[in-house]
């Protein structure tokens, strides 16, 4: 019996019989560029720091933490600057618990959320999750977004939620704010809560405009971000957004109590107070983004324009055979199941190389 036939004899939900989980292989390979991870690690400062905080609350770890981490929100707002306070912060087990609990308070059951795949995979999972109906919104061919269609397709379709992703993952591309506001305009009758997910926000290009500018006047929207990219903490799991205060009043009702631990939030904290050297490696992981576009467009091959940290590409005929051949020289990307294309994650300079070399020979040979 396979795993899936045992699991066919649990007495599960029917909504979610024959669904298959987030799924990101996790090999033991040297170069790992399939999950958008920051590949440089903790700097050694940051890290003594975090130390330091971690050690700091063993003393206390009998008892529960601040269940409103209002240290840690205070510190996310000042980093997030645009005039935000804690009480326009909120925060989660990575962004995808903060996403999930958006779901749970403003979703669920009889309700509906909608996305535009293709986008992060998690957004229908979540939604399933949670009892949510999920609405698949519709692309241009080159997968653009115009603030037209996407308006259109809110007003007719109406949602409880949306899920704009900028930059999109996996395209890597950045919405421009006309398609925020316009969404947002759109789901006036509705009163649609409007998710834009900028996880990789950090790594935008100089010039693109973050939809935090947008929050001020505009209760329904919602901005999500994480530590897990740019912060290069995806051990830690710490996800946030910023918000109207209500938002994060409604996700009080759903959330678990002590929901970050207090070791989660020793940890965020002191890497908030040691940003300018958590985020130093930023800058070279976008010199290595825009090189493998480069380098990918003079290999025949059509990189998406990317704000974000990885770049997905098309021209590749068979992608699972391209996947698997550079898997087998120990490079591990990722193939998003979008006929003609495979994403990559911008690394060092080293492992960059080492994809584009790998990938260089695979394509002449
Ligand atoms: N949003 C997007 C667009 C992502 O790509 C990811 C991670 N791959 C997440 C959210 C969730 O990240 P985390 O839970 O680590 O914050």
């Amino acid at each position: 019996m396979d795993q899936f036939e045992r699991l066919g004899q649990l007495p599960l939900r029917d909504d979610l019989r024959g669904q298959h989980p987030y799924g990101a292989p996790m090999l033991d390979v040297p170069v790992l560029l399939n999950v958008n991870e920051n590949t440089f690690g903790v700097p050694a400062d940051a890290k003594a720091a975090i130390m330091d905080a971690v050690a700091a609350e063993l003393e206390g770890l009998n008892r529960y933490p601040d269940r409103e981490f209002t240290t840690l929100r205070q510190e996310l707002a000042s980093y997030l600057g645009h005039g935000l306070n804690e009480e326009n912060l909120w925060a989660a087990n990575g962004s995808n618990e903060v996403l999930q609990q958006l779901l749970q308070a403003f979703g669920g059951p009889g309700r509906t959320a909608m996305g535009f795949p293709p986008t992060y995979s998690m957004y229908p999972l979540l939604a399933s999750g949670t009892g949510t109906g999920y609405l698949e919104g519709v692309r241009a061919a080159d997968y653009s977004l115009s603030a037209e269609s996407a308006a259109e397709q809110v007003r007719r379709h109406a949602p409880n939620v949306v899920f704009l992703c900028s930059p999109n993952n996996p395209t890597g591309t950045a919405l421009g704010l006309d398609v925020v506001k316009a969404v947002y305009e759109a789901g006036e009758a509705s009163q649609t809560i409007v998710i834009v997910d900028e996880a990789y926000a950090e790594f935008s290009k100089t010039g693109t405009a973050s939809a935090l500018s947008l929050l001020e006047g505009r209760p329904r929207l919602v901005v999500s971000r994480t530590m897990s990219k740019a912060f290069a903490l995806a051990g830690a799991r710490l996800g946030y957004l910023a918000s109207a205060p209500e938002v994060a009043d409604a996700l009080r009702l759903v959330r678990l109590p002590y929901h970050l631990s207090a070791i989660t939030q020793a940890t965020a904290v002191a890497a908030l107070r040691n940003s300018t050297s958590l985020l130093a490696n930023v800058e070279q992981i976008k010199v290595q983004r825009d090189r493998i576009v480069s380098e990918l467009t003079d290999m025949g091959l059509t990189p998406a324009p990317s704000d974000s940290n990885f770049v997905f590409f098309g021209g590749i005929e068979k992608p699972a055979d391209v996947w698997a051949a550079l898997l087998a020289q120990g490079v591990l990307i990722r193939d998003v199941g979008i006929a003609g294309h495979l994403r990559v994650t911008a690394g060092t300079e080293a492992e960059t190389s080492a994809f584009l070399t790998g990938l260089r020979a695979i394509l002449a040979g």
